[in-house]
């Protein structure tokens, strides 16, 4: 079972804006379940080194995440708490779909720093053609 064990200083999580496609490939990223688009290629970052990771939560299900600076179509249950927090000094709180409330993921915060991490599995790429 994978664990995410490692024990790293807050300031270790670094947050990084990575453009990865150019203007004309921006992608919209959607919802799976309904097609809501919940945000693009545009947004993609990498928090703590990576854009995508896999986490295993203590019920034993793990999840392949991709991190995002904004995700327009989430809503966010604000209740952020630090517990089993996949992102050492982050509190997070869920993310749902906001047209049809899927969990897509969850919302992690710091002071003044936030981003989305998005479940693989739940999002869909549409290539958009300018
Ligand atoms: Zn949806």
């Amino acid at each position: 079972m994978l664990q995410s064990g490692e024990q790293k200083p807050a300031e270790g999580v670094e947050i990084k804006t990575e453009k990865k496609f150019g203007l004309n490939e921006e992608r919209f990223i959607v919802c799976k379940n309904c097609g809501n688009r919940i945000t693009s290629s545009e947004n993609i970052i990498s928090v703590d080194g990576h854009h995508t990771h896999t986490f295993t939560n203590p019920e034993g299900f793990t999840y392949e995440i991709s991190c995002f600076s904004v995700a327009e179509g989430c809503a966010v249950d604000v209740d952020p708490t630090l517990e089993n927090t996949w992102f050492e000094g982050f509190s997070w709180s869920f993310s749902v779909c906001s047209n049809c409330l899927t969990h897509m993921g969850w919302f992690y915060e710091r002071g003044d720093e936030g981003f989305f991490g998005l479940i693989l599995d739940r999002l869909v790429d549409r290539t958009t053609t300018h």
